[in-house]
């Protein structure tokens, strides 16, 4: 199945680009490196797939958080309830979300993270 994703709506969305590569999600991303202090604008993929071993936990939670708030909102502009990814408005919700802060979290987020991009992954080998 070759479909152009519905984020950018330019690119066709493969695994690499629901993963990483989607320049939307590029911009999200650059938002979030600020967030956490880097200097160069920068999360690596490894990072962003959480695959870095010893991340720092507010990191991590931070990143499992929002691959998971955009997952959502991809899905959202998928099935046409949304028409593009607001950032302020991802950020926004990340903010939400890291108020009730909780490390346990990291655990869980990650997993469904982990499940979607599984998912996704299935969904666009067909
Ligand atoms: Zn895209």
């Amino acid at each position: 199945m070759e479909s152009t994703c519905p984020v950018c709506k330019e690119e066709e969305e493969d695994r690499e680009h629901y993963e990483y590569g989607c320049k939307e999600m590029e911009k999200l991303r650059r938002r979030i490196a600020e967030r956490i202090g880097r200097e160069n604008g920068q999360i690596s993929r490894e990072e962003w797939g959480l695959e870095v071993e010893g991340m720092e936990t507010e990191t991590a939670i931070t990143i499992a958080k929002v691959r998971w708030i955009y997952h959502c909102v991809r899905c959202s502009i998928d099935n046409g309830k949304k028409k593009r990814m607001n950032i302020d408005l991802v950020i926004q919700k990340l903010d939400r979300r890291l108020t009730v802060l909780n490390t346990i979290d990291v655990e869980a987020s990650k997993k469904k993270t982990a499940e979607a991009s599984k998912k996704a992954a299935v969904q666009l080998q067909q």
